[in-house]
């Protein structure tokens, strides 16, 4: 993970262990994005909290690939999975719950929206965006709850959230749970005007879309610029930026420099563009 204070500021869940989770169902939801629902298994056990609850998942990429996992992710069982060998050692990512239905088709349910990067035929494309566009229902995967980052002061009166494509399943997890009296903004930078989605939020929650007019533009740059140019946020606001590692970083400091204090802001560097 990039720059971040999420370790510092998240709320951790009460209790976290590997699940096993299959593909229920893959859809293509729009240009740029890939919606893999996750349940069977261990779903039962999964405890959903809301906001941007996040988790590490791990895409086997061969049969034994998930037999050897950790519990939990630290330093030391982080060094360890290391070692296990390179084919059989699964594929680790970041990822959001977009959604969680309790009562799914076959059980409880969650939603993960993959964002479909580069491209399969010139190999810029990473593993997680490629396996999102071939998993099969059926298909194992495991699991690790990291909770949610989204954790406001408080005093704060005002919600300022700011996110490239990645952070979209984010925000709209947090809009979702947002309390119903919750004012603020949402400033969302996605690749095509067909990416937006119609998202569930309190009425006093404005969302704003940036859509990036150049295909060949850094992810990210348009949501920071439009940001910027927003009036000076009042001391009361809470500031969440996630994304690209350049967004998280400079308006995070653009904040901090406009008077912003340091605890009402969480941001977090979802990737790094090479
Ligand atoms: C807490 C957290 C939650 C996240 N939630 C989501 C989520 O819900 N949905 C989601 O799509 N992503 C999410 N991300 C981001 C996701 O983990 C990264 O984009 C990840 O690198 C994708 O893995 P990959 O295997 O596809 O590509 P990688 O193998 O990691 O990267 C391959 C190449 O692609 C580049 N790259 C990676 N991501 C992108 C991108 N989005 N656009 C352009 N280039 C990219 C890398 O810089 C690298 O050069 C989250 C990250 C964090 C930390």
């Amino acid at each position: 993970m990039a720059r971040t204070n999420l370790a510092t500021r998240r709320i951790k869940p009460e209790h976290s262990e590997l699940l096993t989770l299959r593909v229920v169902r893959r859809e293509r939801i729009s240009p740029h994005f890939a919606r893999v629902t996750l349940g069977r298994g261990d779903v039962e056990r999964f405890r959903y909290m809301g906001f941007d609850q996040w988790f590490r998942l791990f895409i086997p990429v061969a049969e034994d690939s998930l037999s050897r996992l950790p519990n939990r992710l630290n330093a030391v069982s982080y060094a360890k999975f290391l070692t296990i060998a390179k084919t059989s050692r699964p594929v680790l990512r970041n990822y959001s719950v977009r959604a969680y239905r309790p009562i799914g088709s076959d059980g409880p349910e969650l939603d993960v929206d993959f964002v479909l990067h580069g491209s399969a035929a010139d190999g810029t494309a990473g593993p997680a965006a490629t396996w999102a566009q071939t998993c099969e229902p059926g298909d194992a995967v495991a699991i690790l709850d990291e909770g949610i980052g989204f954790n406001p002061p408080p005093d704060a009166e005002h919600v300022l959230m700011v996110a490239d494509e990645t952070g979209l399943p984010a925000v709209a997890g947090v809009l979702a749970s947002l309390a119903p009296e919750t004012r603020g903004q949402a400033l969302i930078e996605i690749p095509s005007t067909a990416d937006q989605q119609r998202l569930e939020a309190p009425a006093g929650m404005t969302v704003r879309w940036v859509v990036r007019d150049n295909p060949g533009n850094t992810p990210g740059r348009a949501a920071l610029a439009a940001a910027e140019a927003l009036p000076t946020p009042t001391e009361n606001t809470y500031g969440w930026v996630v994304g690209e590692s350049d967004l998280a970083a400079s308006l995070r400091r653009h904040w901090v420099r406009s008077g912003l204090p340091k605890n009402n802001i969480m941001f977090c560097g979802y990737w790094r563009m090479p």
